[in-house]
């Protein structure tokens, strides 16, 4: 390659710095050209335009010093605890540093004296010294001997500096010069993507000069509008990936309204159907939702519906009824969840709740006899099963339907995009898509979902069944268990039943169900004798989960000790009490799925929660969240807060893309704002080609960029 022209789509390998152990970190974080490298942008800045000195630094404030090192070494306190402390000094004062348990900067001979440093942190003073100033934890980066010949093209100083995420061994300071160095290679020369009447409407900065921006703002910008990611050249960037998640979104749902779905007929039969087997009168808000289903089902076009509502809001039942109408129309329904338990739970329920009624219903999960799953699919391909539950065995290769009309996914987080439109094609109806009807107890902020979700519509359940007494939390320590333990037999003396959620530890790749074993074991034999006690984890053969569930259904075991297995569906209403083991090691949506499991009666139920006490203020922050409230709207809002999108989100099993510049919480408004501009685009371009132009690019970055399945 050597020196062929650098352009936007060259491997990164190509570019000068790179060889082939740096492009394997970098294709680590999915940057394998040119362009990828470029949308890896500063996730701060540093002004080190004007520095302070040392002399003038104000506790509280938090800011870069830069100063030469005096002296450094760990130090050992009486508890035990060793310190890594450092002095520094510029013209006007000395500065200490202090890492606490860093021996790995004593031994990686981090630090000596007389080096260059940067060092941003918050300034405090020193507990010991007179009046010297410190700073806990700086961040820092140690300027090479070399840079002074660097002359004025100083990329550390001087400037408004980038100051990126480090991927495994490229510092900072490395991802720095790779950026710069790509910049200067394209010299300006990067194609626009956006259309160019979105461009002109929206008064957008270019995209080669917004890029370069982004990474090396000029010196006049405001620290405090740069850090905020709100110059024109950051909003562009921002605007332009929500803008193609947002027109790719709207092209989808464009074209999925344009095929052919199934047209339902509601019928008498199927009312009077449901009215044979209804438990008990739906909540308003469920004769709502069904409502907005029935709707869908009953138009021409596919549904592509998602159904939301906090766990124990009653999604199955509004399931069950959409799944009668479908069959009375002569159709069939596949009914996929998560886990095993959980489809096995949906298939008991939904057959005792069909006795009065004669369809065919089966499930299909991997654990079953081969004979037996051949015979059901056979039976399947025949039209003979009318519903079908399962897992993931439902959209194996060799599952074929006669005529599948609806397709219900329960518990969607744990499913992709991909899998809900794998099974929609099993209809066998090459023009003819099933409606599918989505359904999570995961509640996704609603602003999110409304805007994210493009290429679905959506119900949510905003109320719970009636006579549900809340949730009673309490946060716990180690010195109180053997009252926890009372308070739980007091309970099932009384008839009632308890949870007992122990986490899975993963070492090494490796599960470890050591700790629900062991507590299973414990409360059996040592706490709880005359009491029956079952334990319920994954690894378990289906056949004993199912016994144990049923067990504990039936109330023949009345302290069920699981893993997070039960986090989803299990439907226990006389469960009344659920202790969590080490609860701050769980995320905050997680201890909600767990929590209710209980509070499903209409007996007051008690989640208890067992923390350790050394717990880190996020986990404190969680605990304090789950004991304020029940509301899983709110919880969630918090967990997005507390971890940020990336990892409420999860991987891209979501099916949400994955930004590279854009921020889900910070960026809301610039994701309303490029999002109508989409819709707009996408609706009324101002000419063809603009748009097939648009397309074809989107066609091209849509999976790769975004990691979402095609879009047209
Ligand atoms: P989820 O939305 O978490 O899947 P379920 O469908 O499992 O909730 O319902 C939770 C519990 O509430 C179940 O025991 C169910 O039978 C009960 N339930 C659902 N709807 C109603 C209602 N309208 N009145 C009384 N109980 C209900
Ligand atoms: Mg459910």
């Amino acid at each position: 390659m050597g020196n062929s022209k650098l352009t936007v789509d060259s491997e990164i390998q190509f570019l000068k710095g790179v060889g082939p152990a740096r492009s394997q970190i970098l294709a680590s974080r999915g940057i394998r050209t040119v362009e990828d490298l470029l949308y890896y942008t500063p996730f701060r800045y540093e002004d080190r335009t004007r520095l302070t000195h040392i002399r003038d630094l104000v506790p509280g404030q938090t800011t870069t010093v830069f100063a030469k090192v005096l002296t450094c070494g760990l130090i050992r306190t009486r508890s035990g605890i060793t310190i890594f402390d450092l002095a520094a000094s510029d013209s006007t004062g000395m500065l200490r540093c202090k890492w606490f348990h860093a021996d790995y900067l004593e031994r990686n001979k981090v630090f000596r004296a007389g080096q260059q440093v940067f060092f941003y942190g918050k300034v405090e003073r020193d507990q010991y010294g007179t009046g010297t100033m410190s700073m806990i934890r700086p961040q820092f980066e140690i300027l090479p001997e070399d840079t002074a010949s660097e002359g004025g093209n100083s990329l550390e100083i001087g400037r408004i500096v980038p100051i990126y995420e480090s991927i495994s061994s490229l510092t900072p300071r490395v991802l720095r010069r790779l950026v710069w160095g790509a910049l200067e290679g394209l010299d300006g020369q990067m194609p626009e993507r956006l259309p160019p009447s979105v461009i002109a409407r929206n008064k957008l900065s270019d995209r080669a000069a917004a890029v370069r921006e982004t990474h090396f703002p000029a010196p006049e910008n405001d620290l405090a509008v740069i850090s905020a990611f709100r110059t024109p050249a950051q909003i562009r960037l921002i605007f332009e990936e929500f803008f193609n998640v947002g027109a790719g979104l709207a092209l989808k749902r464009r074209q999925a309204k344009a095929l052919a779905g199934v047209e339902f007929k509601v019928k008498d039969s199927a009312r009077a159907a449901i009215r044979k087997i209804l438990p008990f009168h739906p909540t308003a808000a469920q004769k709502r939702v069904l409502r907005e289903i029935v709707e869908d089902m009953c138009s021409p076009q596919p549904m592509n519906r998602l159904l939301q509502g906090d766990v124990g809001s009653g999604k199955t039942i509004v399931a069950v009824q959409a799944a009668i109408l479908a069959m009375e129309n002569g159709y069939q329904v596949a009914l996929m969840a998560p886990t095993e338990i959980l489809a096995v739970q949906h298939y008991l329920y939904i057959k005792q709740l069909f006795r009065p009624l004669d369809y065919r219903v089966e499930l299909l999960i991997s654990a079953r006899k081969a004979a037996e799953k051949t015979a059901i699919k056979r039976e399947l391909a025949a039209g003979v099963v009318n519903l079908a539950i399962g897992t993931h065995a439902l959209i194996e290769e060799d599952v074929n339907f006669s005529r599948l009309g609806l397709v219900i996914v329960d518990e969607q987080h744990r499913f992709g995009v991909l899998q809900r439109a794998e099974l929609m094609r099993k209809g066998r109806h090459p023009d003819l898509l099933s409606d599918v009807l989505v359904m999570t107890a995961t509640p996704i902020p609603r602003t999110l979902a409304l805007t994210l979700y493009g290429d679905l519509d959506f119900s949510v359940i905003d109320e719970l069944p009636p006579h549900r007494t809340p949730i009673v939390t309490r946060v716990i320590e180690e010195s109180d268990r053997e009252r926890a333990y009372k308070f739980l037999r007091e309970k099932i003396r009384r008839g009632e039943q308890a949870y007992v959620v122990c986490p899975v530890i993963e070492e090494g790749g490796k599960l470890d169900l050591k700790p629900a074993v062991r507590m299973y074991e414990q409360l059996a034999r040592v706490v709880f004798p005359g009491f029956r006690v079952g334990l319920l984890h994954g690894r378990l053969a289906s056949a004993e989960k199912e016994d144990v569930m049923q067990q504990f259904k039936r109330g023949e075991v009345q302290i069920l000790v699981a893993t997070t297995v039960v986090e989803v569906g299990v439907d226990v209403p006389n469960a009344t009490v659920m202790l969590i083991e080490h609860a701050d090691r769980f995320g905050l949506s997680q201890l909600h799925q767990l929590r209710g499991r209980i509070g499903r009666g209409t007996k007051k139920s008690h989640c208890i929660l067992m923390a350790g006490e050394k717990r880190s203020e996020v986990s404190q922050e969680r605990l304090d969240t789950m004991t304020a409230t029940n509301d899983g709207f709110r919880i969630a809002e918090i967990d997005l807060k507390l971890r940020g999108p990336g990892e409420f989100f999860g991987t891209r099993q979501w099916g949400i893309p994955a930004f590279r510049v854009a921020n889900l919480l910070r960026d809301q408004e610039i994701l309303e704002w490029a999002k109508k501009e989409a819709a707009e685009f996408v609706a009324h371009p101002p000419s063809q080609k603009e748009l097939q132009q648009f397309v074809t690019y989107l066609r091209n970055e849509w999976p790769r960029r975004y990691g979402l399945a095609s879009v047209a």
